[in-house]
């Protein structure tokens, strides 16, 4: 039944779904509105109290909201603190596989402030997957593909995959690198799918010989920054290198064959927060989420729109790239008091440098930051203090206290390149 609900979900997605003109897509989102808001008012106790007649009546809903009113909101009556207990027993014994009823249950990773719950059925789990693959296999070319599916163990989205027309292979982000390289090249996948930093490590060993020859490289749970685009094409021979943006809250867009993102605009309803002229925080609507309905729900995203219309023809919304989460903006001191210092730019200022491969910045406080790097001698830090010297120039903000320290990483541990660990609340000033 599972299978079969993916499947028909993946061949709707495929091939009777393309919606093809900006009109259609809105004509088409405006009935899957209505339709998710009838049934949340029928089935959701928090809803049904709100009655809303329309999306903009309900309030704009974050993690924090939606962990407070978890019981009213989700439709088949989960307790939030039963969930939770349930969650955290899995990650802390590593299986996965308990449920509450016939819904699994997760939490999300993020960083900061409060721990997310998650609970999706098998069947949004199913179609979910299907969705993904309908959008993700190369075209003309969908059956009998290897896929090999770098991640950090605590899903199992994989066995959801698995069928006689697609081969998973699974690799545990825990173990070490040279273990995978040897599975690799024994399973030689068609499509490679891993976090940006380890597709670079992949890249590294593919320079020093070439062991497998992947049709598509799709990179996902980290952003994935121009240089090391760049050096992932270079070491595949690779026009395009794909992306998945996805996280708990759900698929949200993926990389169309002219190489640029789009939001999956049938699954979700985008609304955009401006925080500059070309970026923007999205608030989703999805359509299909029945269990936890994800309503008006802002992420912690900044996205860059694109300019121009992308060459596929797609009417679904372009951007040019995912900068990184909204509370990673570094924020520093200026003459006309405090700038937001957008993550581009600061990595931005890391390329220019010479032989500096891997880099993170940290903001610490509002003066202070520390750069890890890989190469730390007196020629590379002077050449990125003169990089931010620039960029504080141009943007008139006073240059923070500069310090180096090597570069490097925690397996199994998103890399950030660009992060602020210094937090400030609407009363004032407080470091974490
Ligand atoms: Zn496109």
């Amino acid at each position: 039944m599972g299978k079969l609900s993916a499947l028909t979900n993946f061949v709707k997605t495929r091939w009777f779904a393309k919606i093809k003109t900006k009109e259609k897509l809105t004509a088409y989102q405006l009935k899957m509105l209505k339709r998710q808001l009838a049934f949340l008012k029928e089935k959701s106790p928090y809803f049904k109290a709100m009655n809303p007649q329309k999306l903009s009546d309900i309030p704009i809903m974050d993690k924090a909201v939606m962990m407070e009113n978890f019981n009213a909101l989700n439709t088949v009556g989960i307790d939030r603190d039963k969930a939770l207990a349930l969650a955290i027993e899995s990650e802390r014994t590593r299986d996965f596989t308990p449920k509450y009823g016939k819904i699994s249950v997760g939490l999300s990773s993020g960083t900061s402030g409060h721990r997310g719950l998650f609970v999706i059925s098998d069947r949004e789990r199913n179609e979910w997957a299907g969705t993904i693959l309908a959008k993700l296999l190369p075209q003309g070319h969908i059956l009998g593909h290897r896929v090999a599916f770098f991640l950090r163990a605590d899903n199992n989205l994989y066995e959801t995959m698995n069928s006689a027309a697609l081969s998973f292979s699974f690799f545990d982000l825990l173990k070490p690198m040279e273990e995978h390289f040897k599975t690799l090249k024994e399973f030689q996948p068609t499509i490679l799918v891993a976090p940006a930093s380890v597709l670079k490590e992949i890249a590294k060993k593919q320079e020093e010989s070439e062991f497998i020859q992947p049709e598509k490289i799709i990179s996902v749970a980290e952003v994935l920054n121009e240089a090391d685009e760049r050096y992932i094409k270079k070491a595949f021979r690779k026009d395009i290198i794909h992306q998945v943006y996805q996280c708990t809250e759900g698929f949200l867009g993926y990389t169309c064959e002219c190489g640029k993102m789009h939001l999956n605009e049938d699954v979700i309803y985008v609304e955009k927060e401006y925080v500059s002229e070309n970026r923007f925080v999205p608030v989703i609507t999805d359509f299909r989420r029945k269990t936890q309905p994800i309503i008006r729900y802002r992420l912690n995203d900044i996205l860059v729109e694109s300019e121009e219309k992308c060459k596929c023809g797609s009417p679904f919304l372009a951007i040019d790239k995912i900068e990184g989460r909204e509370d990673d903006v570094f924020l520093l001191n200026g003459p006309d008091g405090e700038v937001k210092v957008f993550a581009d730019f600061i990595s931005r200022c890391m390329v220019y440098v010479e032989d500096i491969e891997n880099y993170r910045v940290v903001q610490l406080s509002a003066d202070e930051i520390v750069i890890y790097i890989d190469q730390i001698t007196d020629r590379t830090k002077e050449d990125t203090i003169g990089e931010f010297k620039r960029l504080s120039g141009k943007m008139n903000f006073f240059l923070p206290k500069i310090s180096f320290a090597p570069y490097e990483t925690t397996p199994g541990k998103k890399v950030k390149r660009v992060e602020r660990l210094y937090k400030r609340d609407q009363e004032g000033l407080e470091k974490v």
